[in-house]
């Protein structure tokens, strides 16, 4: 039985201060919501106060990327060991914007992926395809690219600590959600995709979420699909009341 999975990235948004504030209200508004995992993945300098904010309850915290080196002269960059040290426990890697905004490539996903396991991070690995290859029907090669890239130093035994995001890029802050329907073919899809890679029974252990304008409103139509077990959320995730909503949402509560 996989546990739902509900992110909230925050992108480049919420000082410090903010950030502390909104997840205080959330826990509050939240209580104790067992049935469902909810992770924050504020922007780093939020990191460790809302760290020490959520410790010793159950919302999680995540990064939103990192670095694969440990230490040394990477200006700018944060590495593994320091996400840990702030409270993360998840990290997201590979997310569009990173792919497409900054040029990350497939091979780097991949050592990203590697170095926050071998940190004992969760990555949340972002696959989804651009509107011109969805229109010309490559959703599934582009998507299955992604996935042996990323995976191809990730061990059997170590698959099911990864979330598999798919977020459509054409759908990601555009108000354009995908239906529940064509999301789910796709995530049917990955999870064949990680059969062929391991094996069947470590394919259904595997988490798989869906992003890409998920709001209150849409989000049970995602989770009422059989491969589809969370979702990965940004804009719906900057208040409280509007991210505490939709998780309820997502359980139907
Ligand atoms: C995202 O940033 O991963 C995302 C899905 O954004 P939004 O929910 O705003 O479309």
């Amino acid at each position: 039985m996989r546990k739902p999975v509900i992110g909230g990235n925050w992108k480049m948004n919420k000082t410090p201060q903010e950030g502390v504030e909104l997840v205080a209200e959330l826990r509050d508004d939240l209580g104790d919501m067992a049935d469902v995992e909810v992770i924050i993945c504020p922007p780093y300098p939020a990191l460790l106060p809302i760290g020490s904010e959520l410790a010793g309850g159950n919302i999680k915290l995540g990064a939103q990327d990192l670095y694969w080196e440990k230490e040394g002269a990477f200006t700018g960059q944060v590495s593994p060991g320091m996400l840990r040290a702030c409270g993360c426990q998840y990290v997201i890697i590979g997310h569009s914007e990173r792919r497409h905004v900054f040029g990350e490539t497939d091979a780097q996903v991949a050592k990203k992926v590697r170095a926050a396991l071998d940190e004992g991070l969760k990555p949340i690995l972002c696959v989804g395809e651009l509107l011109a290859e969805r229109e010309v029907g490559e959703t599934e090669i582009v998507v299955k690219r992604q996935l042996e890239a990323a995976l191809a130093g990730v061990r059997g035994e170590e698959i099911s600590t990864l979330v598999i995001a798919y977020e459509p890029v054409w759908a990601i802050g555009t108000g354009r959600a995908s239906t529940a329907e064509d999301a789910q073919d796709v995530a049917h899809f990955i999870r064949r995709t990680l059969a062929g890679l391991y094996d069947r029974e470590k394919s259904e252990a595997v988490r798989i979420q869906y992003g890409g304008s998920v709001k209150p409103e849409n989000v049970k139509f995602y989770l009422a699909e059989a491969d589809i077990d969370g979702a990965l959320v940004g804009g719906a995730s900057l208040k409280a009341a509007v991210f505490a909503q939709l998780i309820r949402n997502s359980t139907g509560r």
